[in-house]
């Protein structure tokens, strides 16, 4: 029922209406006849819930008769490390023990008083200001820890955020790693370096990026936003990979064009490369791949103890009793390998463990305060391989059919299902991919993507058919 009340709404709204706010509208479940409703961010909770929600309701009560409420929530914000509600914390009463109390305070009520980044965030998000989104205080040049990884990305960073004379450097800068390896904190600390040298820069994520055209479009000043857009020295666009819609990438490759080619410097990042921002035309992917392409790696351990100290660190000044020993940093450096952000997660919990305790940090209470935070981050790594078993015996077919050169409509369909579960369930690229499927170019691949992606729009079987392989796969 949940992708035809998704397929209902793109065709009453429009694709691009439905693309900038719709497509990461996911259902978590329905109890109760309220469904629960997900999104990835703050933002796209709020305008949804302010612009939509009577007409998604009524979508859903068609659909679905049993539903008399929607809720809609933000994905992901249940866990501590980014918590979204500063709220006191409040009595608990505990089950067992302080272990209990902590994971029950940690799942509702986020340890706030201690981190001013966690309440920067969230007035940030709910100033209402949609010019440009703030910028977080704390994510700053000082702040930001240099490793091998990151030095590359932080040096051209740094050297646009000070650029004094005209025209840009490398332009655009155009940085992209996976998530929380440091996009936005450069970001910021572009953000607030340049300020602080009075040059004009707006910082945009690309849901406020739409945000402003769809806004503009509707209220007939479109003109005058664009404007107000290409008379800015530095334009900061975050996570462009989010940029949907016909005519908004229409418009963000226009904009793009303009700074640049004025001289204007533009900054953005992603969590791919611009080849892979599969839903921009050809002529903005190369336009955005044209300055300088910086990759962010992974944090090695040593750039991940590095971020722990430095983080304890700030925590410290607030907190003068926080001590937690080298051990005790290093066992974390080793256990939490995934992102800053879980890093910054696990901070949360061993000064939550501490407080709440008042007892010092040890090995065995950290291993036990971080524990969730260890498995839980833990992805599933989902091999092309299986994927290509699974679809051939749904289909009937044999492996070695998929990756052959045969072209019957029989083998076709179920390889062209195959590459599209791949790309969307690993983290492989394009042209990694195609040598999985038998040495194809990275063009097939991408053809089987977009078709396939079209058919499910087309055809609710079909849809539900891939749904399902999704979950199987997931499972
Ligand atoms: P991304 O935008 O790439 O997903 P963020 O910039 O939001 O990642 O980083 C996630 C968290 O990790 C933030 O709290 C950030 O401050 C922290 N972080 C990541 N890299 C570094 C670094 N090199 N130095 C200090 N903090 C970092
Ligand atoms: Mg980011």
């Amino acid at each position: 029922a949940w992708s035809r009340v998704k397929r209902r709404l793109r065709a009453e709204l429009g694709e691009d209406v439905f693309a900038s706010w719709f497509a990461r509208l996911e259902l978590d479940c329905v109890s109760g006849g309220t469904g629960k409703l997900t999104v990835p961010t703050r933002f796209l909770k709020s305008w949804i819930e302010s612009h939509y929600l009577d007409r998604v309701l009524a979508t859903f009560k068609a659909e679905a008769g049993d539903v008399a409420r929607i809720e809609v929530g933000v994905r992901g914000t249940v866990a501590p490390a980014r918590p979204v509600v500063p709220a006191p914390a409040k009595p608990v009463t505990a089950t067992s023990g302080p272990l209990a109390r902590l994971h029950a305070v940690g799942s509702q009520a986020p340890v706030a008083p201690a981190l001013p980044a966690a309440e920067s965030r969230v007035s940030a998000e709910a100033s209402g200001d949609f010019n440009g989104t703030p910028l977080d205080a704390r994510l700053t040049f000082t702040s930001f820890v240099v490793g091998r990884s990151n030095a590359l990305a932080h040096a051209a960073a740094e050297r646009i955020a000070r650029h004094q004379g005209e025209g840009a450097l490398y332009n655009p800068l155009y940085l992209h790693a996976g998530v929380g390896l440091g996009k936005t904190h450069l970001l910021h600390g572009i953000g607030h370096a340049a300020r602080e040298s009075g040059r004009r820069v707006i910082y945009l994520t690309a849901d406020r990026f739409m945000y402003g055209f769809v806004n503009a479009l509707k209220t007939q000043s479109a003109l005058a936003y664009k404007e107000r857009l290409r008379g800015i020295d530095l334009l900061i666009l975050d996570d462009v990979q989010f940029i949907q819609g016909k005519s908004i990438q229409a418009e963000f490759g226009h904009t793009i064009n303009a700074l640049i080619d004025a001289g204007r410097q533009v900054v953005v990042a992603s969590d791919r490369p611009p080849t892979e921002l599969e839903a921009l035309e050809e002529r903005v992917r190369s336009r955005l791949a044209g300055g300088l392409v910086v990759e962010i790696g992974s944090l090695d351990e040593q750039l991940r103890i590095s971020i722990l100290s430095a983080r304890l660190a700030s925590v410290r000044t607030s907190h003068p009793g926080f001590d937690v020993s080298p051990q005790v940093v290093n066992y974390v450096a080793r256990a939490i390998t995934a992102n800053g952000r879980d890093l910054e997660g696990a901070v949360n919990r061993l000064l939550a463990h501490a407080t709440l305790t008042g007892t010092a940090v040890t090995l065995e209470t950290a291993e036990t305060a971080i524990r969730d935070l260890v498995k839980n981050r833990e992805p599933k790594r989902i091999k092309i391989e299986d994927i290509q078993k699974l679809v051939a015996s749904r289909y009937n077919v044999s492996r070695s059919d998929i990756l052959s050169e045969r072209r019957t409509a029989a083998v076709v369909k179920p390889r062209q299902i195959a590459m599209y579960l791949s790309k969307v369930l690993t983290l492989r690229s394009l042209p990694e991919i195609g040598r999985r499927f038998g040495g194809r170019d990275h063009t097939t691949v991408l053809h089987a993507v977009r078709k396939i992606e079209k058919q499910i729009g087309e055809d609710a079987v079909l849809g539900d058919e891939v749904e399902l392989l999704k979950r199987m796969l997931q499972d």
